[in-house]
């Protein structure tokens, strides 16, 4: 045990990039367990506590040289330690039994090739499925280039499977690994997963992955597009997000550290794509194709569209609701349930349904009463956020935000996976 928890320590600490939840926190401990082993996961709209995971790398030995990444292999500053998967195994099960965590969420180097990486990964998955018949959460991490065999066989055991995009196209992709390929590598073993899932009933938390924000110059605007293109073409179930922090030992420790503020509005603004109905040509951007970092994504949104507010909270349709500030699908439920029988007339009332009115007063009406600032005052900030945006004018109309492209093109000579429903080859020419 005293050297398994040691190894817990190297390889819980090497996976402390790897995200599992938008709102990852590392305050909850287990007790025994190095604080860098356990990340306590919640979703949007998750209610209850949030599930604990134990996040460790099977090895953190790695045969590829991601410039951002510890744990590439010319980083001699690494102490490099592996687990055996029955070793593994049975230490979770140790945590499991005491009740110290919810769940295992196993990543790994690359060592040797990713299909051999992948083995010990799926041997630790199948000791505690097959030999052990824990029936509880597991989210495996598959390595990009895996075979076809490696990809099916850990939708079989995991309840989620992620692979790592870490930047939102080919040529940003190239920019800090060349050693994996954008399409050939993670997107094409994505649609696997997702045709996996479809046809075998697999995956019942489905599929994720994971962005580093600011490692190279790509754009909130790109981000973004990335992510749209993943929500609604593979049908992802999330897609975090990662602000960068240089490591000592790779060619980009003197870089500076992404603001954990960016990493918010990406949040912020992905919650709007992917719960809240939002289109990307709505998303906020400014000229330069960042998001305002001083200003949540949806109030932003909310300044430029002054013809759309305010929004009677008695009559309004759940999707206008939806739309207010402040106001979320919790909320949003919760009004129209009530509102029929017990109409809002008093932002007290409001606040009941967990809507947070202080964001909300400026965009609402309560039975045609109005509780926000004056309108002179919203119309002079919705003036300052659309001066930087695209296509947009002091004072003009807010539908100038130009339309985009898509960030990538599916390359000629790529060998494409199995025909779906939604196909990639279609994306070039969406
Ligand atoms: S493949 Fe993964 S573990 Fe290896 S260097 Fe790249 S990011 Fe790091």
């Amino acid at each position: 045990m005293e050297d398994a928890l040691g190894k817990l320590k190297v390889l819980g600490e090497g996976a402390q990039f790897e995200v599992a939840s938008s709102s990852t926190t590392g305050r909850r401990k287990i007790p025994l367990a190095p604080a860098a082993a356990l990340c306590s996961a919640r979703e949007p709209g998750q209610t209850g506590p949030s599930t604990r995971l134990l996040r460790v790398l099977q090895t953190n030995k790695c045969d590829r040289g991601c410039t951002y990444c510890p744990l590439r292999r010319q980083n001699d500053n690494v102490e490099r330690s592996t687990f055996k998967p029955d070793e593994l195994a049975s230490l979770f099960l140790q945590f499991d039994s005491r009740r110290m965590v919810d769940g295992l969420f196993l990543s790994s180097g690359s060592d040797g090739s990713p299909d051999a990486a992948m083995q010990e990964v799926l041997k630790t998955a199948a000791i505690l499925r097959e030999k052990f018949r824990y029936t509880g959460y597991i989210h495996l991490k598959i390595l990009p280039g895996s075979s076809y065999e490696m990809v099916e066989e850990a939708a079989r055991l995991a309840n989620r499977v992620s692979l790592n995009l870490e930047t939102p196209s080919a040529e940003r992709l190239d920019e800090v690994s060349g050693e994996k390929s954008f399409f050939r590598d993670i997107v094409m073993r994505m649609e696997w997963i997702e045709k996996l899932r479809r046809e075998r009933g697999w995956l019942p938390a489905g599929q994720s992955t994971q962005l580093v924000v600011g490692v190279g110059q790509e754009t909130d605007r790109e981000i973004l597009k990335t992510s749209s293109w993943l929500y609604r073409d593979l049908l992802l179930n999330r897609v975090y997000y990662g602000a960068f922090s240089p490591a000592s030992g790779t060619p980009l420790e003197g870089q500076a550290a992404t603001p954990a503020r960016r990493q918010q509005r990406l949040y912020q603004s992905d919650w709007l794509l992917s719960e809240y109905g939002f289109g990307f040509d709505e998303l906020p951007f400014k000229a330069d194709g960042g998001l305002p970092l001083g200003i949540d994504p949806k109030v932003a949104w909310a300044l430029g569209q002054p013809a759309r507010f305010p929004v009677e909270v008695n009559r309004a349709e759940p999707e206008e609701l939806l739309r207010v500030p402040g106001i979320g699908p919790l909320s949003a439920r919760r009004i129209v349930a009530l509102r029929r029988e017990f109409p809002f007339k008093t932002l007290e009332s409001l606040k009941k349904t967990g809507a947070v009115v202080s964001r909300a007063r400026d965009f609402i009406s309560l039975n045609g009463r109005y509780f926000g600032a004056p309108a002179e005052l919203l119309r002079k900030a919705g003036e300052k956020v659309l001066l930087d945006r695209p296509g947009s004018r002091k004072g003009g109309n807010t539908s100038g935000l130009r339309q985009l492209t898509l960030p990538f093109e599916w390359p000629s000579d790529t060998i494409l996976p199995p025909r779906q429903t939604t196909s990639l080859a279609d994306l070039a020419f969406d």
